[in-house]
């Protein structure tokens, strides 16, 4: 350390001090040359302030530096004392309208989802809070840090701006005022020498790149030899090599090596060793040689001393320039001016584009520096920004490159301030025209593209990981691209227009090189080899997914660009694919007289590539026409005529074929490569912008040409052309046995191709298509979502595409489609679908996938057969076409269409001589169901002058021409309707037939027509089909009831399960006591029950028979069978606790047994109440033990429980267990005999007999502990002792019960010994018994809580079984009862201690006196409790407070006691096996009188005393001389109060954000002022930790453990739940090894958490699931629920918890 420095360090501090900062200002008021003057100040003084040892002190540099340095600039700037100087400038000060406060790591930032003009726009907390918005709806998010609040930023809102706080001034700012007027002359000219001087300065320091030598005007005289071993941070290495590397290099502890790692990591830069060259050099070369190995070495340099002093002089004074000018806006203002100052060199001079030039070369702290300096100076001046933003626009192309080359992460990058100035709509838009930004970025980001294919494609085969490492960096080129379209300009100069279309120009350059990238080709015969790399194609693509929409957006707002942007992007496209290339040969195909010219091309021979950019944008942009008034005024202009359609379909309709025959299974050899192409293809993510528009260019195709061509071309790429126009092969070739995959993989194609027509016809909800708008089409999407099955809000979002606003739209038409469900307890809120909206429904909707497509089937099937529908799925009605696409219907009627129809109906009517399948009838079926609708609304929107050229019912009904002579389509559909192979399309077919006779009526409007024949006949259909139908119908109601009863009845039960969890594992077991009261209960209730005393109920004994959860044996439990054992779990508790600070300091030579009223630390029972033979547990327990020691040898696997602890998991309900309880007959049962009361002796006689045995028992023990006395001797002062009369100090009484039932009482014991007190099982330990009572006497307090505060009855559910069994063990411990009653004893101990607790409850009750005068007399318990409350005043020297009210004594009393006379009817009750009362289980009542009588209590408990007042009194005044009493009422010490009031878990705040801002504003305790990573809070407690982190890592038991977990020692005793805030998550812990994560209280709007603050929405606290939690903690189930959460998912198994 510096020990040996500090004298030197001392002087100079003292000469230091001597400086004067008024005199060294007023010096410099006088230079000539003000520069050198201060530049000579700094030489000398920085190296004297800064660096003057190994280990910085920033509190001593930052006063010197303050006083020396920093001082005399500040008087300089005011000309007088700054104190006086900065508070006028300030007062003079026109504060800007600008919020710009600049956001921690970590702090809650807000955005509106409703006015941001985009999601990069946020508010910091107080603004937000002060703003429109908070009503509005918003998103919350955590800063990562950087950014900073867009308060008063009217670009960036579209409505209020402004909070209340920002409001104030803007009335008075008028346009742009210059800040400058409210400085005088002389401050604004000394304010910029000094900035300069200081800016300059800083600068040069910080991007000085020589190691050892000081610029000229900075060197020294003289120079002493002292450097540091100076270690820079990257990202390539992790925390664990640095630490270890530094151990090595520097000879440091690893806590040493943590520090300096934290601080490069925090920082980007430590010395790390400080001394001479050599020295440093020395550590230097290790620290190279241990890193270089695999990577790049660490970077580390020796720079002299002085250097990094002047360095860290350089940042100080760039904090303080950011400090300064927050006095003034003038000063800011003069602060941008000289950065942006040219310098002498020209171009890139200025003091800021040196900073930006060199950001990549300066370290992580510096960079940050610099950074908030420019977001507090730049961007806060309107006027600079402009000005900046030009200059960061300048340098774009180099400041990108160097981004990318470097490897820090994008936030600590100057390129980073990129979202600071792009995402303002002005600056962008000023940007596009003056610097043609558009342009720049796209070629920046091409220009880091270069691998190329022979065509100009990109390739991204083989490449590297560097390149992918660079690929990823690149990408933020495509962010910033998306910054610069995010608002759509509302006006377009022509200026605009052209630099828009020169950056379009640049940007179908981008996508023609990636159209038809990545190509490739089917794999016959061998597998592929490798997979080929396809990911970064699609996340190139994903990428530039919203930018492609956005492009469009902008084309759309403005028809002259529109429609030259299609113009540039169809020349575009013709150069991609104009002409035939080789090896395509033009062939003819005809069909039904038609005959159309194409080329050869198969897609299962060729390549084929599925990113056609181009082409998919030319589609958007023809749809952007179609909507346009152009297309309808001026369609001249368009250059429709320029189009071919056969070209433009061409590649869209091979990709799709492509998709189809990967579905037909003929690319499987291809490799999982493609089938993740094809996912991404049709995924939300991607299908915008690629499988969409691939449907909309085919339907652009087809609306321009000739149905049939374009049929027969689709035919031919389906490769199905042959079958459909050849005569009778389809016949052929089903007969050919040996080709049946061929069979299967035509079927597939041509259910494909007839899905493809349908949604070319079917698919027209894109404005643009059909005539819609942007809300139908959502709407159709939800509908269609929601016809799946209910969804909750959050799945309905990723189900739906996301703008660049990352808005479905989705909120605007939910309600107008869906009802929403509230979330219970646990799940999530649902919207179902109304079912007014299920006709809208579409079997063949697009965006399903095939798994989505059968369950919305089934699901809507099941619906209308609830409905009592019949089942029959037919079209829903459509939009109609926009004109552009107005002709496409004619596919449905086209001849090839009905060529296809009629050969597909033909081969199911003779079903058996063909290749056919149900799903290609069920498609040609909807085809048909889509015509007649079609038609239908033909006619029903004609007009008179207008005929109706859709006849697809006039085409259907005219059979085959010769010489096929086939039957008509309508006939074969009639043919159908009676095939019993059919019998699922019956109703379909019914609903097609019946439709085309509506159809046909409508048509031929005379009543006279051939129509009714053909209706005739399906009447007398219908009549032969009435039977059948009814009897169908009755077997389908008859199954339908069936069907609810049975799901009626799974739901209740598992309904009953779920709400009664802990009841239903209850009553797995057979609880004697419960079935006792069950069984006697006509003979209990006509009587008092009596749990104790001379009246005590004698209850008959019953039999009770068990049966063993392992080898299913029954057996009765008596005392002297063997042992059946409960599975149980023992755990430390303080969940009762009333004094967290207080543990057990020395576990050795603590004596439990007085149990503290704060209840500190307890010793907790539970038990699952699984029953098994002890022998089979033993067994079952060995095994397990064994298992897990060869598991954990083998495989070194972690369980959920720990064996060699003794853990294992009940074999039935895998609960978690440590021991076993063993089952035990009501304890007193056993000892009837000896329940005699006559005779016997009152309280006052029993007490002096106890006493005197006690004494005799003292001396005895005392005797024994000193052996050298003589035996002669002990029997003399027995006799003086006067042992009363039978007393047998040697007596051992018969232990009842079996050697079984001893042995397991012995290890029940112990267990509670062991975990109890941490300390090795010893079974001679005389504290086992005590302990074992004192887990009694805890469990059942804390059960009594739980009900109490459940406001449940006292004998619920809750068997404990505890009692019976803690008290068999006087059994086995006890000494003699000479000759006093076993029922006396109880009593009069009971007697005593219910007294002795009514004293203690007098003496701490406060009665807070509320003046409620009492109208009737005092009652008898009034007055009585008046007069002992008397003598307590007197005992106690009239310390206690003056005498209260007797009501209120009463009152007190009563409300005191009450817990422990529950506790104690619970334990008297399992005791001595008495039946509860019947009044005591009514729930609500307070059941005192019940209580007394059931404990043979007077209802006046005062009488007790009074019965025996001559002993009590004498008592009572012992107790209150006891010293701790009197410090208590001399108010020396607090002291419990009764009734103790339940503990809970600490009061959240209803809004998250507020926790996350408390959270925000909590910095590690360790790690000076540091923001911490992972804040923590203990709900407990409510101690915020700084977990997960190095710097918080404590070492408990021998080992490194996070604050967490060393919390949970200290108060939880190794059980602990917090909630971990910045992930909204919350965290169970127990013991070292034990966690899970549980879901958080807090809910949005639609019934769902957000663990990982991932969806933004406002999060509200959820009152039930937070008692759910507490609940959980109150009934000591947090470590079982841990067991159960790492059974059902074993990586939680894997986690280090203890680290958190
Ligand atoms: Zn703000
Ligand atoms: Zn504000
Ligand atoms: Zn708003
Ligand atoms: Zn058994
Ligand atoms: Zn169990
Ligand atoms: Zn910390
Ligand atoms: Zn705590």
């Amino acid at each position: 350390m510096a020990s040996e420095l500090e004298p030197e360090v001392q002087a100079i501090d003292r000469s230091l001090l001597e400086c004067s900062a008024e005199e060294i200002a007023g010096k410099w008021l006088q230079a000539t040359d003000l520069t050198r003057e201060v530049y000579q100040h700094l030489a000398h003084y920085v190296p004297k302030i800064y660096c003057r040892g190994p280990n910085p002190f920033p509190q001593k540099e930052d006063m010197l530096a303050q006083h020396v340095l920093l001082g005399p600039m500040e008087w300089y700037l005011c000309g007088e004392d700054p104190a006086f100087g900065f508070p006028k400038l300030e007062q003079a000060n026109k504060p800007s309208h600008l919020c710009g406060r600049v956001f921690k790591v970590g702090e809650p930032t807000y955005s509106c989802r409703d006015c941001a003009v985009d999601p990069t726009c946020v508010l910091c907390m107080e603004c937000f809070l002060g703003s429109i918005h908070r009503d509005h709806r918003y998103r919350m998010t955590t800063s990562g840090g950087g950014g900073f609040c867009d308060c008063g930023d009217t670009e960036a809102w579209k409505e209020g701006p402004y909070c209340q706080k920002h409001e104030l001034n803007t009335s008075e700012i008028e346009e742009e005022e210059d800040p400058l007027v409210h400085l005088s002359e002389d401050v604004i000219a000394r304010t910029y020498n000094i900035f300069a001087i200081t800016f300059r300065y800083a600068v040069e320091i910080l991007t000085w790149e020589k190691e050892s030598e000081l610029p000229a005007d900075l060197e020294m005289v003289e120079k002493s030899d002292t450097y540091y071993c100076m270690l820079f941070n990257d990202e390539v290495h992790t925390y664990e090599q640095v630490i270890y590397t530094l151990q090595k290099a520097v000879n440091c502890t690893q806590k040493e090596a943590i520090g300096f790692a934290t601080t490069v990591d925090r920082d980007g830069r430590r010395s790390v060793r400080y001394g001479d060259f050599q020295y440093c050099e020395q550590a230097k070369s290790v620290i190279v040689r241990n890193t270089s190995r695999q990577t790049k070495p660490l970077k580390v340099q020796v720079m002299h001393s002085s250097i990094v002093a002047h360095q860290n002089f350089g940042l100080k004074l760039l904090s303080w320039l950011g400090s300064i000018i927050g006095y003034s806006d003038g000063l800011r203002r003069i602060l941008c001016q000289v950065g942006l100052q040219e310098g002498p060199d020209g171009e890139n001079s200025s003091l800021v584009d040196r900073l930006m030039l060199s950001d990549s070369k300066l370290w992580k702290g510096a960079r940050s520096v610099y950074h908030q300096l420019f977001m507090s100076s730049l961007l806060m001046d309107l006027k600079y920004k402009k000005l900046f933003a030009v200059r960061f626009a300048k340098n774009y192309e180099r400041l990108q490159s160097d981004y990318v080359t470097d490897d820090h992460d994008r936030e600590f990058s100057v390129a980073d301030l990129s979202v600071q100035i792009f995402t303002v709509p002005s600056l962008a838009r000023m940007l596009i025209t003056e610097e043609n930004l558009m342009s720049i970025i796209i070629k920046t980001f091409m220009d880091h593209l270069r691998h190329r294919d022979a065509q100009g494609r990109f390739q991204f085969e083989r490449y590297t990981a560097l390149q992918a490492f660079k690929f990823r960096r690149v990408q933020s080129l495509i962010l910033d691209l998306k910054y610069v379209l995010i608002s759509k300009p509302t006006e377009w100069s022509d200026e605009l227009r052209q630099k828009f279309l020169e950056g379009f120009d640049a940007f179908l350059e981008l996508l023609k090189c990636m159209q038809g990238m990545d190509p490739i080709t089917r794999q016959v015969g061998q597998h592929i080899e490798m997979e080929p790399e396809w990911e970064a194609a699609f996340t190139l693509q994903m990428k530039l997914t919203h930018v492609i929409s956005m492009m469009q957006d902008w084309c759309a707002s403005d028809e002259k660009v529109l429609i030259e942007a299609y113009k540039k992007c169809l020349a575009v496209l013709m150069q991609c694919h104009g002409g035939y290339t080789d090896g395509e040969q033009p062939i003819t195909l005809s069909i039904c007289g038609h005959s159309v010219e194409t080329i050869r091309y198969c897609v299962s021979q060729e390549k084929v590539s599925i990113h056609l950019p181009v082409s998919r944008l030319l589609a958007g942009l023809h749809v952007l026409l179609s909507k346009s008034e152009v297309a309808y005024k001026f369609p001249e202009l368009l250059p429709l005529s320029e189009l071919s359609p056969p070209m433009l379909i061409e590649h869209p309709l091979r990709c799709l074929v492509l998709c189809a025959q990967v579905h037909a299974g003929m690319w499987r050899r291809n490799g999982f490569s493609l089938v993740n192409q094809i996912y991404y293809y049709h995924n939300v993510k991607c299908r915008r912008e690629m499988f969409d528009k691939d449907v909309v260019m085919l339907q652009t195709g087809v609306s321009m040409m000739d149905p049939n061509h374009f049929l027969m071309i689709m035919l031919s790429r389906f490769e199905l052309y042959q079958i459909f126009s050849t005569p009778d092969y389809g016949k052929r070739f089903s007969s050919e046995i040996t080709h049946k995959d061929v069979v299967q993989q035509n079927n597939t194609l041509i259910e494909e191709m007839l899905y493809l027509i349908i949604m070319l016809v079917g698919e027209r909800f894109s404005p643009g298509v059909g005539q819609v708008n942007a809300t139908d089409e959502i709407k159709r999407e939800i509908i269609h979502q929601l016809s799946i099955k209910p969804m909750a809000h959050s799945e309905l979002v990723k189900s739906l595409p996301e703008d660049e606003n990352k808005e479905t739209g989705m909120e605007s038409v939910i309600e107008a489609v869906a009802h929403f469900k509230k979330p219970g307890l646990t799940g999530r809120g649902m919207y179902e679908l109304k079912p007014e909206c299920a006709k809208e429904f579409n079997l063949y909707f697009y965006h399903f996938s095939r798994a989505e497509q059968s369950k919305a089937e089934e699901a809507q099937r099941k619906l209308k057969r609830q409905n009592r529908e019949d089942t029959a799925l037919p079209p829903p009605v459509l939009p109609p076409f926009c004109p552009l696409f107005a002709s496409l219907v004619n596919i449905l009627q086209s001849d090839v269409m009905l060529c296809i129809m009629g050969t597909i109906l033909q081969w199911a009517v003779e079903h058996n001589g063909y290749a056919w399948s149900e799903s290609m009838l069920q498609r040609v079926l909807h085809l048909i169901g889509m015509a007649l609708q079609e038609e239908k609304q033909h006619l029903e929107n004609v007009t008179e002058e207008h005929v109706v050229t859709f006849t697809f019912t006039q085409k259907i009904s005219k059979p085959g021409e010769a010489p096929k002579n086939s039957p008509s389509i309508l006939a074969m559909l009639e043919t159908l309707q009676n095939a019993p192979y059919l019998e699922v399309h019956k109703d379909m077919i019914r609903w097609i037939l019946k439709t085309f006779n509506a159809v046909k009526k409508m048509r031929e409007s005379s009543p006279t027509s051939p129509v009714a024949e053909t209706e005739g006949t399906i009447m007398e259909e219908s009549s032969r089909d009435k039977d059948k139908a009814e009897r169908k119908r009755k077997a389908e109601i008859a199954r339908l009831r069936r069907e609810k009863i049975m799901a009626q009845m799974s739901e209740m039960q598992r309904h009953f399960i779920d709400e009664n969890k802990e009841l239903f594992q209850q009553t797995l077991e057979l609880d004697a006591s419960t079935s006792a009261v069950l069984d006697h209960s006509p003979v209990a209730s006509d009587m008092t029950l009596t749990a104790l005393g001379p009246a005590q109920t004698q209850v008959p004994e019953q039999r009770q028979f068990v049966t063993c959860i392992l080898c299913q044996e029954e057996q009765e439990v008596k005392v002297e069978s063997r042992a059946m054992v409960l599975a149980a779990f023992v755990q430390r508790s303080t969940v009762l606790s009333k004094n967290r600070s207080k543990f057990i300091q020395d576990p050795e030579k603590y004596d439990p047994l007085f149990m503290h009223p704060d209840l500190s630390c307890g010793t907790h029972t539970s038990s699952c109440g699984h029953i098994m033979h002890a022998h089979c547990w033993q067994r079952y327990f060995d095994s397990v033990q064994a298992k897990e020691q060869r598991r954990q040898q083998r495989l070194r696997l972690h369980t959920s429980y720990d064996v060699e602890n003794g853990e294992f998991l009940c074999p039935l309900c895998e609960c978690l267990s440590n021991t076993v309880i063993p089952l035990l007959l009501p304890p007193r049962n056993i000892f009837n005999n000896r329940l005699n009361f006559s005779d016997q002796p009152n309280l006052t006689q029993w007490i002096r007999t106890i006493s005197q045995q006690i004494k005799a028992l003292q001396f005895l023990r005392k005797e024994e502990s000193t052996p050298n006395n003589a035996s002669t001797k002990n029997s003399e002062n027995v006799d003086e002792l006067q042992l009363p009369e039978g007393f047998r100090p040697d007596f051992r009484p018969k232990i009842p019960y079996s050697e079984s039932i001893k042995e397991m009482l012995t290890t029940f014991g112990t267990a509670t010994y062991k975990v109890g007190l941490k300390v090795h099982p010893n079974e001679e330990d005389p504290r086992v018994p005590i302990m074992c009572w004192g887990s009694c006497a805890y469990t059942i307090q804390s059960i009594e809580r739980i009900l109490s505060d459940e406001d449940k009855p006292l004998f619920g559910p809750l068997p404990c079984r505890l009692v019976g069994l803690v008290l068999a063990f006087p059994a086995l411990q006890c000494q003699d009862f000479s000759g006093i009653s076993l029922g006396t004893g109880d009593l009069h101990i009971f007697h005593l201690v219910t007294m002795a607790h009514i004293i203690q409850i007098l003496l701490t009750s406060c009665t807070e006196e509320n003046g409620m005068d009492q109208e009737n007399p005092p009652c008898e318990e009034e007055s009585a409790v008046l007069a002992l409350y008397k003598t307590l005043h007197q005992y106690t020297g009239s310390a206690l407070k003056e005498i209260p009210s007797g009501w209120h004594l009463w009152r007190s009393v009563r409300a005191g006691i009450m817990p422990f006379l529950k506790c104690s009817a619970l334990f008297f009750h399992y005791l001595n096996g008495v039946p509860s009362p019947p009044d005591i289980q009514v729930p609500g009542t307070s059941h005192f009188e019940h209580l007394c009588s059931y404990l043979s209590l007077p209802n006046n408990l005062i009488c007790l005393f009074q019965e025996n007042s001559e002993i009590m009194n004498s008592l009572i005044e012992s107790w209150c001389r006891n010293s701790e009493v009197k410090r208590y009422l001399e108010g020396e010490r607090d002291a419990i109060r009764y009734p103790r009031e339940s503990n809970k878990l600490i009061n959240l705040p209803e809004d998250y954000s507020s926790l996350i801002n408390q959270a925000s504003n909590f910095s590690c305790p360790k790690s000076g002022g540091d923001k911490s990573r992972a804040p923590t809070l203990c709900l407990v407690c409510g101690s915020l930790l700084c977990s997960q982190s190095y710097c918080c890592q404590t070492e408990l038991e021998g080992e490194d453990v996070g604050a967490c977990t060393a919390h949970t020692y200290s108060c939880g005793s190794g059980v602990g739940i917090f909630l971990r805030v910045r992930e909204c998550q919350v965290l169970f812990l127990a013991g070292k090894t034990k966690g899970c994560f549980y879901s958080p209280p807090y809910l949005d709007d639609y019934g769902e958490t957000d663990q990982g603050l991932r969806r933004g929405n406002p999060l509200h606290l959820c009152k039930e699931r937070f008692k759910k939690i507490q609940k959980l903690w109150h009934q000591h189930s947090v470590t079982e629920e841990i067991g159960h959460a790492q059974e059902a998912n074993q990586t939680l198994v894997g986690i280090d918890w203890q680290h958190l």
